[in-house]
C-alpha cells in the first residue's frame, strides 16, 4: 500500500499517469487482481494506530478493486472507490415520515455515514465520498466519475457502477439527460461531455454501446432485435468484448443524447415486452475511446538510438484505447424467491443472479479469498476488465432516508463498505462543534456549485450569441465603410473635374482679355472727345440756371404782395363773421332775458296768489281735481292776474313761449313749461295753446323729457287741457295714455302721479274713448299707479274709475254696450270694493258712485257678489251721506235678482 498515494487525489493522478511509459494493453492479465495485502484493513477502533493510514488510503486514492495489491506497475494504487449518496425525501415519505428521523445521518465533512439502529444506538461507517441529499450532479460527477474518465482518456479500463434498492436515485445518478435543467444531467452525459472536449474528430474516434442484461440474457439496446449478445474473452489479454453488440460512432453530444434516447426507449419497449421492470435488469453503457497520442513516438522506438527518419515516418502512431463501461445496477432488493410477486423460483434465481454473483466477487475480493467467482455471471464476466489492474473503478452506492427501508439501506450500505474492503463499524460517540457548520457550508457550496454551472451555460449561450451579433456589425460596419469610401471617392472626382473644367474656362477668359486690351485704346480717345463736349453743355446748363433764379425772385415779390392783399381780405371776411356772432348773442341774451323775464313775472304771480289767500299751504276745501285748483288759483287771483299773463301774451307772444319749451336750456324749459301750465288753467287760453300746437309740445316733452319737473307740470297742463271732448280725442290720437303710463311708471314724485292719474280720469269721463282708452292700457295704468297709496293720488284715480263707470253704464242703458264691465275685466273691482269705504271721503265718494254704477247691471252682478261688493253696496244704501247715492244703491240692490238672491244666501237682511 503506497503511503505516497494519501495525495494523489482525484485529477492529480492523472499527471502521474502521464508520466509512465505504459500502454492500455500494459494492464495487467490478472482477471481481477489479487489483493496482496493479507492484514484485513477493517478498523473497529479509531485510536487504533492504522486507522489514520488505512482511511487516508481510502479517501485518497482511487483504483482498481483489491486495496494494497492495486499498486501495480504503472504505480497506480488499485482500489475501488466507492461513494454514498442519500435522495432527498420524496413527496411520500415527506408526509409518510413527517414524525419519523430519517435513518441515516451524514457527516460529509467526516466522510462518515450513520446509520440509526434504533432510538439510541447507532452505526457508523466511513466511504470515500458522503454525498448527501443536497449534493449537486457536477460534484457527484467530479467526485465518482471524473477521475474514471480520466483514466480512460488516457488509455486505462474504467467502470462506474450505481447499486442500491430501486427508487433511491441509481438512473438519476447515471442517467438523467438534463434536459429541463442542465445542472440535473448525470453521470452518462457528463462523462461523453468531456470525453468530446478532450479527442480530435479528425484522428480519435469514439464509439458506444448500450445494452440491457435481463435474466443473464444480454440484449442490444441500439436493436431490440439483436437479444442474445454472447461475451467473448481473449484469453491472452483477458479483454472482454462483445462482437455482436451495435457500435456506434459518436461526433457530438447530441447524437450521443439521442442515442441514449432510443435506447431509453428501446429498454421500456423491452421490458413491456418481457413483463418485468427497468429495476429488474442492468443498463450498461460502454464507451470506447481510441485515441493517437500527438507528438509522441511509440514506446518502443526510443529503445533504438539510431532509427533513421524514414523508418520513423513508417512507425504506426501511438494509440491509446481506453474503455468506459457505465453499470445502472438492477434494484438491490431481494426478489420473492416464493414467487408470490409472479416470478417462478427458476426466475427469481435468474434474475438475482449477476447481482448476487457481483456480491460474491466483491465479498471474495475483500476477503482476499483465493477464488473470485468471476464466471458466475455474466455481469462478472463483462466486467471482468474492469477490475484491477490498471482500471479504475467507481462504485455509488444510493440510499434513500426513510426509516421504512432500514433494512435495503444497511444492506446496501454493507454492500459498499465490502466493495472498500472495510468490514469497521466504528461507533463513534464524540460529536464534533464544527459538524453543522461545515454541513451548511457544504450544502451551500453544492447549491452554488449548481448555480454556477447554470450560469456558466447560460453564458456560453450569451457569449455565442453576443460573438454572432458582434460579427453582424462589423460585416455591416464594413459595408457602410466601403459606401462612404465609394461615395467620397465619386465626390472628389467630381469636384476633381468640375476644378478642372473652371480652369479651362479661365484660360479661355484670359485669352480674351489681351484682344480686349487693343480696343480700350481706341475707347479712350472717345472718351476724352465726350468729356469736352459734356464740359461746354456744364456752362451753358449753368447760365439756363440762373435765368430761372432770376425768375423766380420775381416770382416771389409778386407772391408776396398777393398775400398781402388776400390778408386784408381775410381780415374784413374775419370782421364781418364777428359782427353776425355777435348779433346772434345779442340775440340769444334778449330772448334768454325774455325767459327770465316771463319766469319772474310768473313767480311775482305765484306770490301775489299766495299772499291774497293768506299764507302758503292753504288748499281750497272741496275741490280734488288739479284743473279745477289751477282753475281756481287763477280765479281767485282776480283780474289783476289775468291781467298779469295777458300782458306776458302781448309781451313775449304765445309762439314764442311754446318754442321755448324746445329750448337747449334745462332752466328754460322748465319756465317755459310752467308758464304754459299756468296758461292751460286758463279756460280762455286753451284753445289758443291747442291750436298753437302747445298740447302736441307737452305730449312730445313727456316722452323726450327725464326731468321730473317737467313731467309733472306737463301733466298738469295736459290734464287741464284735456276738459274738452276735443282736446281730449286729440290727446288720445296723439297716444297720451302711452305716454302718461310712461311717466307714471317713471315717477317718483306723488305730484307727478296726481296730474298722470288726473289727466287720465278727464279721459276716462269721455263716452267716445271708452274702448280705445281701454284698449290701450288706460284702466291697467290707474291700477298701476294706486300702489303708490297716496291719498290725493287714490282720490284722481277713483274719480277716473267713477267716470268710467258712469259712462260705461250709461252705453249699457242705452244698448250700445254689452258684455261684463271693462273694469271688471281689467281686475279693478277689487280696489273699487276695497276703497268703497275709504277713510278719505273723495276716494269713498268716487269708489261708492262707481260701485252704484257697475250694480246697475245685471251682467256684473255675479264677479260683484263674489268680490264682496254686496255687503259695500247694502252699507251705501244705509249709510252714504248723499241721499242720491244711498237711494241709487237701495233701488239696486232690490231689483237686481242676482242680488237678492246674494243677500239671501248670505242671509243678510234686507
Ligand atoms: P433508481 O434508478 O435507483 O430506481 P431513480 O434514479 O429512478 O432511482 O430515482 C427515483 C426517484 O427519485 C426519481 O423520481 C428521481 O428523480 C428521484 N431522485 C433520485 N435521486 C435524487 C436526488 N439526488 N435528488 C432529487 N431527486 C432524486
Ligand atoms: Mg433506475
Amino acid at each position: 500500500m503506497a503511503s505516497g498515494g494519501g495525495n494523489n487525489r482525484n485529477g492529480t493522478h492523472r499527471n502521474s499517469l502521464k508520466g509512465t511509459t505504459t500502454t492500455s494493453t500494459a494492464s495487467t492479465d490478472k482477471p481481477l487482481s489479487v489483493n496482496s495485502n493479507p492484514s484485513k484493513p477493517a478498523f473497529k477502533n479509531k485510536s487504533s494506530p492504522l486507522t489514520g493510514a488505512s482511511s487516508g488510503l481510502r479517501k485518497s486514492s482511487p483504483g482498481s478493486l483489491g486495496g494494497g495489491a492495486a499498486k501495480d506497475d504503472a504505480g497506480v494504487p488499485g482500489r475501488v472507490r466507492v461513494a454514498v449518496r442519500l435522495r432527498p425525501r420524496n413527496a411520500e415519505e415527506s408526509v409518510a415520515d413527517a414524525d419519523f428521523a430519517d435513518c441515516v445521518e451524514l457527516q460529509p465533512e467526516l466522510k462518515r455515514l450513520k446509520l440509526r439502529k434504533n432510538n439510541w444506538d447507532t452505526d457508523t461507517y466511513e466511504f470515500d465520498e458522503v454525498l448527501t441529499e443536497f449534493a449537486s450532479q457536477k460534484r457527484v460527477y467530479e467526485v465518482v466519475a471524473k477521475p474514471v474518465v480520466e483514466g480512460v482518456l488516457d488509455g486505462y479500463n474504467g467502470t462506474i457502477m450505481a447499486y442500491g434498492q430501486t427508487g433511491t436515485g441509481k438512473t438519476y445518478t447515471l442517467g438523467r439527460l438534463g434536459e429541463e435543467d442542465t445542472a440535473n444531467r448525470g453521470i452518462m452525459v457528463r462523462a461523453m461531455e468531456d470525453i468530446l472536449a478532450e479527442v480530435s474528430p479528425e484522428i480519435d474516434s469514439v464509439l458506444v454501446s448500450y445494452l440491457q442484461l435481463y435474466m443473464e440474457s444480454l440484449q442490444d439496446l441500439l436493436d431490440p432485435t439483436n437479444d442474445n449478445i454472447s461475451i467473448v474473452e481473449e484469453p491472452k489479454s483477458g479483454d472482454v468484448s462483445l462482437p455482436g453488440a451495435t457500435l456506434v460512432e459518436i461526433r457530438d453530444q447530441q447524437s450521443f443524447l439521442e442515442l441514449l434516447r432510443l435506447g431509453e426507449a428501446h429498454r421500456h419497449a423491452a421490458n413491456t415486452k418481457l413483463n418485468t421492470e427497468s429495476s429488474r435488469s442492468h443498463a450498461l453503457l460502454m464507451v470506447h475511446v481510441k485515441r493517437t497520442v500527438k507528438g509522441r513516438e511509440p514506446a518502443h522506438s526510443s529503445d533504438n538510438g539510431n532509427s533513421t527518419s524514414m523508418a520513423r515516418s513508417l512507425r504506426p502512431p501511438l494509440v491509446r484505447k481506453g474503455k468506459l463501461v457505465v453499470v445502472d445496477l438492477a434494484g438491490s432488493e431481494r426478489i420473492d424467491k416464493s414467487g408470490s410477486d409472479g416470478h417462478t423460483r427458476e426466475e427469481a434465481k435468474s434474475i438475482n443472479l449477476s447481482l448476487s454473483a457481483l456480491g460474491k466477487c466483491i465479498n471474495a475480493l475483500a476477503e482476499n479469498s483465493a477464488h473470485v467467482p468471476v464466471r458466475d455471471s455474466k455481469l462478472t464476466r463483462l466486467l471482468r476488465d474492469s477490475f484491477g489492474g490498471t482500471a479504475r473503478t467507481s462504485l455509488v452506492i444510493t440510499v434513500g432516508p426513510s426509516p421504512r427501508h432500514r433494512g435495503e439501506t444497511a444492506s446496501t450500505i454493507m454492500f459498499g463498505q465490502r466493495a472498500m474492503k472495510v468490514e469497521n463499524m466504528l461507533k463513534l460517540k464524540e460529536e464534533f462543534d464544527y459538524k453543522s457548520l461545515a454541513r451548511r457550508l457544504d450544502i451551500q457550496l453544492d447549491k452554488l456549485i449548481m448555480e454556477h454551472e447554470r450560469k456558466q451555460k447560460a453564458f456560453e449561450v450569451e457569449i455565442e450569441r453576443i460573438t454572432a451579433e458582434a460579427q453582424n456589425r462589423i460585416s455591416e460596419a464594413e459595408r457602410n465603410y466601403a459606401d462612404a469610401v465609394e461615395k467620397e471617392r465619386l465626390k472628389y472626382q467630381k469636384d476633381y473635374m468640375e476644378s478642372i473644367k473652371k480652369l479651362e474656362e479661365k484660360w479661355m477668359m484670359n485669352q480674351q482679355n489681351q484682344g480686349n486690351e487693343r480696343k480700350m485704346v481706341h475707347i479712350a480717345e472717345e472718351v476724352a472727345e465726350v468729356k469736352k463736349l459734356l464740359s461746354k453743355e456744364t456752362s451753358l446748363r449753368k447760365a439756363a440756371e440762373e435765368e430761372v433764379d432770376n425768375l423766380k425772385s420775381q416770382l416771389a415779390q409778386l407772391k408776396m404782395s398777393e398775400a398781402l392783399a388776400n390778408s386784408e381780405i381775410l381780415k374784413l371776411q374775419k370782421m364781418v363773421e364777428d359782427e353776425v356772432c355777435q348779433k346772434e348773442k345779442l340775440e340769444g341774451e334778449i330772448s334768454m332775458l325774455q325767459s327770465q323775464l316771463l319766469h319772474l313775472s310768473f313767480e311775482a304771480d305765484e306770490t301775489r296768489k299766495r299772499l291774497d289767500r293768506g299764507g302758503p299751504g292753504k288748499v281750497p276745501g272741496g275741490l280734488d281735481s288739479p284743473v279745477s285748483q289751477v282753475r281756481s288759483q287763477l280765479k281767485d287771483s282776480g283780474n289783476g292776474e289775468k291781467a298779469s299773463v295777458a300782458k306776458l301774451f302781448e309781451q313775449v307772444g304765445l309762439q314764442k313761449i311754446l318754442s321755448l319749451l324746445e329750448a337747449e336750456d334745462a332752466d328754460v324749459r322748465i319756465h317755459a313749461v310752467k308758464v304754459v301750465a299756468n296758461l292751460a288753467a286758463e279756460e280762455t287760453n286753451q284753445q289758443k295753446i291747442v291750436e298753437a300746437g302747445g298740447l302736441k309740445s307737452l305730449l312730445m316733452l313727456l316722452g323726450s323729457s327725464e326731468d321730473e319737473t317737467i313731467h309733472r307740470v306737463a301733466a298738469g297742463a295736459i290734464a287741464n287741457l284735456a276738459m274738452n271732448e276735443k282736446n281730449q280725442e286729440l290727446v288720445m290720437s296723439q297716444g297720451g295714455i302711452s305716454l302718461l303710463s310712461t311717466t307714471a311708471s317713471h315717477a317718483k314724485d306723488p305730484q307727478t302721479l296726481r296730474m298722470v292719474a288726473g289727466a287720465i280720469a278727464n279721459l276716462c269721463g269721455n263716452d267716445k274713448l271708452q274702448t280705445k282708452l281701454r284698449g290701450e292700457g288706460g284702466i291697467k295704468a290707474l291700477l298701476e299707479i294706486v300702489k303708490c297709496g297716496h291719498p290725493d293720488v287714490l282720490a284722481q284715480v277713483a274719480r277716473g274709475i267713477a267716470n268710467f263707470a258712469k259712462c260705461e253704464s250709461r252705453a249699457s242703458t242705452q244698448g250700445s254696450k254689452t258684455g261684463r264691465s271693462l273694469l271688471i275685466e281689467d281686475g279693478a273691482l277689487p280696489w273699487i270694493v276695497q276703497n268703497a269705504n275709504s277713510d278719505a271721503s273723495p276716494i269713498r265718494r268716487h269708489t261708492e258712485l262707481a260701485l252704484c254704477h257697475l250694480a246697475q247691471h245685471e251682467v256684473n252682478a255675479k264677479d260683484m257678489i263674489s268680490e264682496g261688493a254686496l255687503w259695500e253696496l247694502v252699507r251705501i244704501s244705509q249709510d252714504c251721506p248723499r241721499e242720491d247715492i244711498r237711494t241709487l244703491a237701495h233701488r239696486t240692490l232690490a231689483s237686481s235678482p242676482d242680488f237678492i238672491a246674494g243677500l239671501k244666501r248670505l242671509r243678510i237682511d234686507y
